[in-house]
């Protein structure tokens, strides 16, 4: 079956990957959306001719609309847009591809059309998770995951009857630029350093979430949510080669891994194929010029973050969408040289004591919630 696609995020780096496994599979494109990026979009759009363009920001929109006055391509804006996109009838599969936790309201609109969801924007399954997972059992739409240690997963529970045969997970994790260093040491990191991630070449919300290893703490909690485990069965190990994607531990004490070059056209192309696979024009893993891989714990007094992550995970309610939030606006003002590296978890853990957690969260508890979290890192920078 050729899907079609709506892409939300079609102009990064997740975006711009999963076009080109669009172009490999020849698969249908009927909605964009970015941002603001107009030029990139405008291309995307002439390239792929869908039905909608989406810019978030309406200035950038309306630039779009005159741009593309001679195609066939309707642009809209804002979040009526996104949710056009997310729910156009012509797509059999959304993409999620846009950073933050700004996909919640798309992606819960997608599975009411039960469209497949191909997810990889963890923040809204770290801060709405068990709503998520909820809905798409309601109206039956399919969650595959993109974020790389997922897939390994879901690749890896392909043919598992039983889900309770499951002892653990084991999501593997680069350790990020900062790796073995003290929490002391991190203090003067800055913007330039911690966006040299040693594998893999991302987005730079997640490249700062790699180096605080706050990234692992989001997958945790996605994988939690996904696989609908509690914590005590998800555990994170340090793997510097990035070459084990991540790991199953069954009852019986086998362990089941997926391995591969660091590239993420292969999860992608695979919540596009599943459960089918499709031939790649990239080179495998030589095992025999792979490098010894090893593996090591990871130091959660050092990398604050990873803590943090842990006990919200433990805490649930609210607590995680307050560490979403408070995270992704402590992330883009390190972004802007206006806070240090360990000002990040001391931001989020700021928010963390000072926004009442409510437990059993309805939608407008978590979107409050997270409202709140941003207010409080916004109002302790300036
Ligand atoms: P990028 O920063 O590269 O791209 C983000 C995309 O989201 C862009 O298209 C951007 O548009 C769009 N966007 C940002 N803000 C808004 C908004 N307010 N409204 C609408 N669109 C918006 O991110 P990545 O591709 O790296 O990551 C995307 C998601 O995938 C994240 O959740 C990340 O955690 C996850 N992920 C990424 C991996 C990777 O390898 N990159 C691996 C695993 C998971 P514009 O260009 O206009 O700003
Ligand atoms: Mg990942």
């Amino acid at each position: 079956m050729t899907r079609t696609i709506t892409l939300l995020g079609s102009t990064g780096s997740i975006g711009k990957q999963t076009l080109e496994v669009a172009r490999e599979l020849g698969l249908k494109v009927a909605a964009l959306t970015a941002n603001s990026s107009v030029d990139l979009i405008e291309a995307q759009a002439r390239e792929f001719s869908p039905r909608l363009a989406v810019l978030y920001d309406e200035d950038a929109a309306n630039e779009l609309r005159q741009r593309l006055s001679d195609t066939k391509t309707r642009v809209m804006s804002g979040m009526e847009g996104l949710l056009a996109a997310a729910t156009i009838d012509e797509a059999d599969t959304v993409v999620t591809a846009v950073v933050g936790m700004i996909g919640l309201r798309p992606t819960l609109a997608a599975i009411e059309k039960k469209k497949r969801i191909a997810l990889a924007n963890k923040e809204t399954l770290v801060c709405a998770g068990e709503l998520v997972m909820d809905a798409a059992d309601r109206y039956g739409a399919e969650i595959v995951p993109v974020d790389s240690e997922h897939s390994a997963i879901f690749q890896c529970v392909q043919g598992c009857r039983d889900r309770g045969e499951i002892k653990r997970l084991i999501l593997t994790c680069s350790g990020g630029p900062f790796y073995g260093l003290r929490f002391d040491e991190l203090a003067g990191k800055t913007r330039a350093d911690a966006l040299k991630h040693p594998n893999w070449s991302m987005g730079a919300k997640i490249t700062i979430d790699s180096a605080t290893l706050m990234n692992k703490g989001l997958e945790i909690i996605e994988a939690m949510r996904l696989y609908r485990l509690p914590l005590s069965q998800v555990d994170a190990v340090i793997h510097r080669q990035s070459i084990v994607h991540s790991l199953i531990e069954y009852r019986d004490g086998a362990l089941l891994a997926q391995l591969g070059t660091p590239d993420m056209k292969l999860p992608i192309r695979y919540a596009m194929t599943y459960p089918y696979r499709a031939q790649s024009p990239a080179e495998p893993l030589d095992l025999l010029k792979c490098p010894p891989l090893t593996f090591a714990e990871p130091d959660d007094r050092a990398f604050r973050c990873l803590a943090i992550a842990k006990q919200c995970a433990k805490a649930g309610g609210t607590s995680c969408a307050v560490m979403n939030g408070a995270n992704e606006v402590a992330v883009m003002a390190f972004l802007h040289d206006e806070i240090g590296f360990n000002d990040i978890p001391a931001l989020v853990e700021t928010a963390l004591s000072e926004v009442k957690q409510v437990s059993n969260p309805a939608l407008s508890d978590i979107l409050e919630a997270d409202r709140l979290a941003r207010e409080s890192v916004r109002a302790h920078i300036s």
